[in-house]
C-alpha cells in the first residue's frame, strides 16, 4: 500500500488528510498505482464551506482585471511545469505522451488564456429608454453566481476541467471540483498550482471519490452549491439534473454522443480517410466528439473502408511514455469490459468485422492493461445496437448511402446530437448538409478544430445548454440590469 501515490482532496488552500481511500490502477499495466481519497459527506461539506468562505474574503472583492491577470499567471506557471503535468495525466489515463504533450495539456492551458481574452473583450450592454422628464439608462452587469460544483469525466481530465474552471474564476465564483475517480491527479495539481500563483484559499477546492451514492452525489445535492456543471454520460446527467431540481439550481450538461461522419464521393478521399481515422482512434476513441457511425457514398465505399482498415493497422499501441506510441488503453477494467461486450454483441448481431473486434494482446508489462483493439464493422442496419449506443472505444460502423437527403436523415436518426463531420469538396452541399444536421457542432473537411469563443454543446440527449465564449460567461454569472433614471437637462 505504502508505495502507491497518495492523492488527497484539496480544501481551503491545502491538501486534506487522506482518510478513507481507494486504489486506482494504471490503465496501461492494470497494476495498482495510486491511493485516492474517498470524500464522505463531511469532507464535501468542508469543501463547500471553504468555497463559501472564500467568497466572503478578498476573492469576493477582486476586480475582473485582477481575476483575468490571475488566469494568465496560472497559464504561464502551468506551461513552465508542462512535463510534470503530462506525467500525472499519463499516470492516470495511459494516454500516449506525444498527444498529451503537444495537444491535450497545451489546450488545457489555452483554455485559461482564451477565457481571459473572451472576458476582457466583452462589451457591456447598455440600453437607453425615453421616459417622461428624462431617460432611463439600463446597464447590464455580470455578478458571480456563488459556489460552482463541477463534476468532471476522465477522458480529457485537465482539458475539460479548465474549460469550466477558467470562466468560473473569470466571473468571480468559488469552486468545488469532483474529478472522475479514474483521473484524480491533475485536478489536485491544478489547485496546488493555482494556490502557488496566489489564488486565495478556498476559491478552488477538489474532492475525490466515486459518483453515485458518494462524493459526486454529495456535491451535487449539497444545498451550498449554487450551480452545477457536468460533463459525462447521459444517464449520469439525468441523476445530476434531478439533484439540481432541489433549489432549483442551474445546470449545464455536456453529455454523450453517437457522432456521424458523412463521406461524399466528391471528397478528397485520402484526407477524409485520415481525418475520419483520427476522429475514431484519437484517445482510444474516448472523446465525446469521436466518430462512431460512418456513412460512405456508394462509389467510394470499398476504397474508403480499405483506407480505414489500413489506418487501424498502422496504430501503435504500447508504452504510453514512448514517443512512437499512438494508441493507449481504455481507462479502466470496467470500461474495457463494456467495450468488449459491445464488440461481442455486434458480432453476434451479424456485423462483418473489417478490423479488430476484441481485446488487444500486449506484451509485459502491459499484458494486464485495459487494451482493446481498434475495430471496424459493416453490414448492420441503422437500428442495430452498435449503431445506436455510444461505445466510447476505438471503433465505428461503416454503412453505404446513395443520396444526400437520405444520409442526413439517417445521421439524424439518433437520440444524440453532439458532433457531426461532413467530407465533401462542394461548398453548397456542405452548407445544405450542415443546415440539416441535428448537431451542436458540424465540422466540414476537418475534425475537432475548436475555437473557445464558439458555442459548444449538444442537441437532444447530448446535453443541455451551451458552453464556450459568452455562453460560458452567461452560465457562470448572473446578469443584472441596473436601470438609472436621468432627468432631462
Ligand atoms: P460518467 O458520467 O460515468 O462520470 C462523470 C463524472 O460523474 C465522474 O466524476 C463520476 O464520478 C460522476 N458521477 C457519476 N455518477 C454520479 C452521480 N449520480 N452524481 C454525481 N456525480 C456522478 O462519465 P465518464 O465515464 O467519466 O465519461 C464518459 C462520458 O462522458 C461519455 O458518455 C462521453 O460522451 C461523455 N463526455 C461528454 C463530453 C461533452 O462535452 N459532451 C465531453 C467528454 C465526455
Amino acid at each position: 500500500m505504502s508505495q502507491l501515490d497518495p492523492v488527497p482532496c484539496f480544501i481551503g488552500g491545502r491538501a486534506a488528510p487522506l482518510g478513507a481511500a481507494f486504489e486506482k490502477h494504471d490503465p496501461a499495466t492494470g497494476r495498482p498505482a495510486a491511493l485516492v481519497a474517498e470524500a464522505d459527506e463531511a469532507v464535501v461539506d468542508a469543501a463547500v464551506a471553504a468555497a463559501r468562505g472564500a467568497l466572503r474574503g478578498p476573492w469576493g472583492r477582486t476586480t475582473l482585471d485582477q481575476r483575468l491577470a490571475f488566469l494568465e499567471t496560472l497559464a504561464a506557471h502551468m506551461e513552465a511545469n508542462l512535463p510534470a503535468i503530462v506525467a500525472q495525466e499519463i499516470a492516470d489515463t495511459g494516454k500516449p505522451v506525444t498527444v498529451t504533450t503537444n495537444v491535450e495539456i497545451p489546450r488545457a492551458i489555452a483554455n485559461l488564456r482564451a477565457f481571459a481574452q473572451i472576458a476582457r473583450a466583452e462589451r457591456q450592454e447598455t440600453f437607453e429608454t425615453p421616459v417622461a422628464g428624462g431617460r432611463a439608462r439600463n446597464t447590464v452587469l455580470r455578478h458571480r453566481v456563488g459556489v460552482i460544483g463541477i463534476v468532471a469525466p476522465w477522458n480529457l481530465p485537465l482539458l475539460l476541467l479548465t474549460w469550466k474552471v477558467a470562466p468560473a474564476l473569470a466571473c468571480g465564483n468559488a469552486i468545488v471540483v469532483k474529478p472522475s475517480e479514474h483521473s484524480p491527479r491533475t485536478a489536485v495539481m491544478l489547485a496546488r498550482m493555482a494556490s502557488a500563483c496566489g489564488l486565495p484559499d478556498g476559491v478552488l477546492n477538489v474532492v475525490h471519490g466515486h459518483g453515485a451514492g458518494a462524493a459526486g452525489a454529495f456535491l451535487v445535492s449539497h444545498p451550498g452549491v449554487d450551480a452545477i456543471t457536468f460533463t459525462g454520460e447521459t444517464r449520469t446527467g439525468e441523476a445530476i439534473m434531478r439533484a439540481a431540481a432541489a433549489g432549483p439550481r442551474p445546470v449545464s450538461l455536456e453529455l454523450g454522443g453517437k457522432n456521424p461522419a458523412l463521406i461524399f464521393a466528391d471528397s478528397d478521399v485520402e484526407a477524409a480517410v485520415a481525418g475520419t481515422a483520427r476522429s475514431m482512434f484519437d484517445n482510444c476513441g474516448q472523446v465525446c466528439l469521436t466518430t462512431e457511425r460512418v456513412f460512405v457514398q456508394r462509389p467510394i465505399f470499398e476504397r474508403f473502408a480499405a483506407g480505414l482498415v489500413a489506418a487501424a493497422a498502422a496504430l501503435r499501441p504500447g508504452d504510453p511514455r514512448a514517443p512512437q506510441t499512438t494508441l493507449g488503453p481504455a481507462i479502466s477494467a470496467v470500461q474495457r469490459e463494456k467495450v468488449l461486450g459491445l464488440y461481442a454483441r455486434a458480432k453476434a448481431d451479424g456485423a462483418q468485422v473489417l478490423a479488430g473486434g476484441g481485446a488487444l494482446d500486449m506484451p509485459a508489462p502491459f499484458a494486464d492493461g485495459y487494451w482493446v483493439a481498434p475495430t471496424l464493422w459493416a453490414g448492420l442496419p441503422d437500428d442495430a445496437e452498435i449503431c445506436r449506443r455510444e461505445v466510447f472505444g476505438p471503433c465505428a460502423h461503416l454503412s453505404v448511402f446513395d443520396e444526400e437527403d437520405e444520409v442526413v436523415a439517417r445521421a439524424n436518426g439518433s437520440e444524440f446530437g453532439l458532433a457531426a463531420t461532413v467530407w465533401s469538396a462542394d461548398p453548397a452541399r456542405v452548407e445544405r448538409v450542415a443546415a440539416g444536421l441535428e448537431s451542436g457542432t458540424v465540422w466540414a473537411n476537418c475534425w475537432r478544430v475548436r475555437d473557445e469563443r464558439a458555442p459548444f454543446g449538444g442537441f437532444k440527449r447530448s446535453g443541455i445548454g451551451r458552453e464556450g465564449g459568452a455562453r460560458s460567461l452567461d452560465f457562470y454569472s448572473e446578469l443584472k440590469t441596473v436601470c438609472v433614471f436621468e432627468p432631462a437637462a
